[in-house]
């Protein structure tokens, strides 16, 4: 059962520490027990599982986790809450808050170190200003991680689901969906939060795949090329990798002849290039490169 701790009371032990929340930490407080309880749902949370929780705050969604799990794991960057949080998680045996900054911890290590688990599920109302390099470490670092329910910017969600030749496809869209199966749940308006964010909201659901969605022999490389296809978004992709140096000495006549082995019109711009395209791009890459001696 999802047990939550009423809002009027994490108010008033905020008050009581003397706390002012801070926006340069991201910090926008969920106060609506409604969302709360659809975040759970969404994290299709079993007795068994260990969650991770990023920036427990005033441990609001942290105790209802607790509720319905196996142990939480919760990382805070901001001290003053530590003393919060332990008000407000008095007596809840299967929390463990860990104070650290969550770019910089080794979850695997963490988790397994805490609670001997090898796999853990990802919840979290997520400081805006940390998403993406968050998101990148956790899918392409964290192999422990089976799933992530993340609260994020209505734009971010945009991005993680976007189709090739969409205004928010990027290198970031393809990073998420090599790793993830990802799902917009629904959208969650600023007015839930404390203080009141400047924009709105969604909660998605990133399920890590077992095998990447598409064969990559050397992701190095696959990745490079994304960032080079994107980096320079209004040129042509051949302009685009001739420009990136991503194989010293390749002029935009080579990357013309690859991109035509690869099936793509160098003409295209990067931004429409699918994973499937991306991956079949590295692969004559590849083959190129043995051809002429010099391995990747
Ligand atoms: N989970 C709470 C809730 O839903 O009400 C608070 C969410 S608030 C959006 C983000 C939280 O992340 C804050 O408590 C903030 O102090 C914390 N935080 C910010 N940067 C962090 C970082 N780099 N690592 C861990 N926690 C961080």
């Amino acid at each position: 059962m999802c047990e939550l701790v009423p809002f009027a009371r994490v108010r008033a032990i905020l008050e009581k520490h003397n706390i002012r929340l801070r926006k340069s930490l991201g910090q926008n407080f969920l106060m609506d027990g409604n969302i709360v309880r659809k975040i759970m749902a969404a994290g299709r949370l079993l007795p068994e599982d260990v969650v991770v929780e990023i920036g427990p705050g005033a441990g609001t969604l942290t105790a209802a986790l607790a509720g319905v799990c196996a142990h939480v794991v919760a990382v805070e960057l901001d001290k003053r809450l530590l003393p919060v949080l332990e008000e407000v998680l008095d007596g809840l045996k299967n929390i463990t808050v860990v104070p650290g900054d969550a770019l910089k911890v080794d979850f695997d290590r963490l988790v397994a170190g805490i609670t001997g688990a090898k796999t853990y599920k990802v919840v979290a109302n997520l400081p805006y200003y940390i998403t993406t390099p968050l998101v990148m470490r956790l899918l392409r670092g964290g192999s422990g991680v089976t799933q992530l329910v993340l609260m994020v910017q209505l734009e971010v969600a945009a991005r993680m689901v976007a189709g090739p030749g969409s205004r928010d496809y990027g290198a970031f869209t393809v990073v998420v969906q090599y790793y993830s199966r990802p799902e917009v749940l629904f959208r969650v308006p600023r007015t839930v939060f404390f203080p009141q964010p400047e924009v709105d909201s969604a909660v998605v659901r990133l399920t890590k795949r077992r095998k990447p969605e598409v064969v990559v022999d050397n992701e190095d490389l696959f990745f490079a090329l994304v960032r080079g296809a994107f980096g320079q978004r209004r040129k042509t992709v051949a302009n685009a990798l001739a420009g990136a140096k991503i194989v010293p000495g390749w002029t935009r006549a080579t990357w013309e002849e690859i991109l035509g082995r690869a099936g793509i019109d160098p003409r295209c711009r990067g931004e429409t290039l699918s994973l499937l395209e991306f991956a079949s791009l590295a692969r004559v890459i590849q083959q190129r490169l043995m051809e002429s001696g010099i391995s990747g």
